[in-house]
């Protein structure tokens, strides 16, 4: 411990934590990749940016702290503001979000996160841009004299959040995006979103603009559990009939008559292909889902147009003037898609799909490792964290983390503050569901929160299968429910949340993979969370092709691409719960496929979690205290 107090923050080490920073420094010191399940609680953040910064300082080395989550950018600079504060020293550090995101132009959010690059350089190229021109000079990378003169103030302030870079910026006029990589390239630490090191392309273009190099970089990837299906929508590109459509009333409106006959074959022939295999394919009358070819879309598109290559840049050309006079142009939409679709075949899957209006034609990324293989080769040692990275041998094996070091830590709060049960009585199998199922579940359900002396969260595979077991819950529970609505903003959540948390014996009922069932801190509030069935996700083409491909890869296609990511939404919704060491609660189990050896096998050995179907007994000892010598 004696080589971390120069900058550890706090007054104390905390349980687990120590062992933690041991960890991470003699990995990063010997240029190796760790991957840790470390739960809630340990203070991940700071015992990996304490022995990290002290590598870093050793070898010369940049931090880049990737989290996609805007509290957790939060939470590094401020751990790194304490350290300012409680050791003197300064960490250099630049908060960086999405260049939409900082920008200062208004309407800028209005853009589709794709298209504002485009349009940002069109105003850069254009000297459109205020903000640019007060922060550049001409065409040079140069600071202009009133940036370089609010860069010397911004140092002086620094760790800086982003909110408050962008404050400064904006008083000044300049863009807060540019004075952000500014501060970037004198930092120690970087926090940004993965996409800034995991999509190639932005990858090459940041690295260049901070002046660092892949291989003096230490990656710190904060939630790691969620960087696999990031970098799969990072590398997805998608069409629809909605794109389609607007794509051809753009090309009328622009007078480009020669694009139009392509853009309406194109729809009605995916259209037809759809409809074909509707009518005599079994797999489409279930799911609504085809496979096609890379040929097939191609001889679509050579129906009328014989060039693809020549096509495919005149869409994107188009597409970029009319962008840079209506912020959104659907016609590069389709020009960037048809330029994706000639991409290998090889860890990824395309699918035809019936949507509500139309469909859908996607070009799936299946390996993340294709993407994440590459940065973990190149950079310095990495640190891959989560509280909810279990196996970490899957996260080796599905991100190409070569050689990396696993490492599991056990729950540092008190056991006697928490019992896990496992109830295995009824089932969300898909076979067996059913409106007597439903009913069996909300009693077994209304059973477990009547046991409960506070409030309890209800987490269901699906919005269907929750709105199916309220049907009877509603009338059979007396608490007051918040029922969780599917895509809610930012206000609302909290807003419900708040409303929640003032109650003290209410029942949330939300969906594992809902508003709530991840990445929300609730200290305090929760007494209960019940898990209800596995949040296993619909055997859709998608989910079919993973399990084919790490079948293929690794012979383990079931758990990579089925149960261990449903095990994962379990402990997420399961962590809910406890947050701190104060807190005491239950969190309960409820599929009889739980007490199977496959599934419980997947929990964390420290649960230590009881299987017994006769739940009351426990939850009476729990709640009384009674059962504590036992624990
Ligand atoms: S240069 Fe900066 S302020 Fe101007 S459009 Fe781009 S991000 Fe916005």
């Amino acid at each position: 411990m004696q080589q971390f107090q120069r900058l550890f923050p706090h007054e104390k080490v905390r349980p687990v934590q120590g062992q933690m920073m041991e960890d991470v420094f003699d990995a990063l010191s010997a240029k190796k990749h760790i991957i840790m399940h470390a739960p809630t609680g340990i203070g991940k953040t700071v015992s990996a940016l304490v022995p990290a910064l002290e590598v870093a300082k050793k070898e010369g080395l940049t931090i880049f702290f990737l989290t996609s989550r805007q509290t957790q950018h939060h939470i590094v600079i401020e751990t790194l503001k304490k350290m300012k504060q409680k050791q003197g020293i300064a960490v250099k550090a630049a908060d960086v979000v999405g260049k939409r995101g900082m920008c200062s132009q208004d309407g800028a959010e209005a853009f589709h996160s794709g298209e504002f690059h485009d349009y940002c350089r069109k105003l850069r190229e254009d000297q459109q841009c205020e903000f640019y021109a007060n922060t550049k000079k001409g065409n040079s990378q140069a600071l202009t004299v009133q940036a370089k003169r609010t860069m010397e103030e911004l140092k002086l302030l620094v760790p800086l959040h982003v909110e408050e870079t962008n404050q400064e910026a904006r008083k000044a006029r300049l863009c807060p995006y540019e004075m952000a990589i500014e501060l970037g390239k004198e930092a120690q630490v970087i926090i940004a979103d993965y996409y800034y090191l995991f999509n190639e392309g932005i990858r090459t273009s940041f690295f260049h603009k901070v002046d660092k190099e892949m291989g003096k970089a230490i990656v710190i990837v904060d939630e790691a559990h969620n960087l696999p299906e990031r970098i799969r929508n990072l590398a997805t590109e998608k069409l629809s009939t909605f794109i389609l459509e607007r794509a051809i009333a753009e090309a009328k409106k622009m007078e480009k008559d020669e694009l139009v006959p392509l853009l309406e074959n194109l729809l009605s022939q995916l259209q037809k292909t759809l409809k074909d295999n509707a009518d005599d394919g079994e797999e489409m009358k279930n799911n609504g889902e085809m496979k096609i070819s890379k040929e097939e879309a191609i001889d679509i598109v050579k129906q009328t147009h014989d060039d693809y290559d020549s096509l495919v840049e005149e869409l994107i050309e188009l597409g970029q003037e009319v962008q840079a006079a209506s912020k959104r142009s659907y016609l590069l939409s389709v020009g960037r898609f048809l330029q994706a679709w000639q991409g290998e075949d090889e860890g990824y899957c395309r699918i035809l799909s019936a949507q509500d209006k139309g469909f859908s034609l996607a070009y799936r990324c299946l390996d993340p490792s294709l993407m994440s293989r590459d940065v973990f080769k190149a950079c310095y040692a990495s640190v891959l964290m989560s509280g909810t990275l279990k196996p970490t041998a899957m996260y080796k094996d599905i991100l190409g983390v070569d050689g990396a070091i696993e490492k599991e830590y056990p729950n540092p709060f008190p056991k006697r503050n928490r019992l896990t049960l496992v109830v295995p009585r009824t089932t969300t199998k898909f076979l067996q569901r059913n409106e007597a199922q439903y009913k069996d579940i909300a009693v077994w359900c209304s059973g477990i929160s009547d046991g409960v002396p506070g409030n309890v969260a209800l987490f269901f595979p699906s919005y269907f299968m929750r709105d199916a077991v309220y049907r009877h819950f509603h009338g059979l529970c007396a608490r007051k429910m918040f029922v969780e609505k599917p895509k809610l903003t930012k206000e609302e959540k909290k807003n419900f949340i708040e409303r929640f948390s003032a109650q003290k014996n209410a029942a949330l009922l939300g969906v594992s993979t809902g508003s709530f069932g991840e990445g929300l801190d609730m200290p305090g509030v929760l007494k209960g969370v019940i898990i209800v069935g596995l949040p296993l996700q619909k055997p859709t083409l998608e989910i079919v092709s993973l399990i084919g491909y790490y079948d293929k890869r690794f012979g383990k296609g079931w758990d990579y691409g089925y149960v261990f990511p449903a095990i994962t939404r379990c402990l997420q919704n399961a962590g809910r719960c406890i947050r701190s060491e104060h807190d005491r609660g239950v969190i309960v189990f409820l599929d009889e496929r739980y007490a199977r050896q496959n599934y419980l096998g997947c929990f964390p050995k420290d649960w230590e979690m009881v299987v017994d179907a006769r739940f009351a007994p426990h939850l009476e000892g729990f709640f009384s205290g009674k059962g504590e010598e036992q624990q």
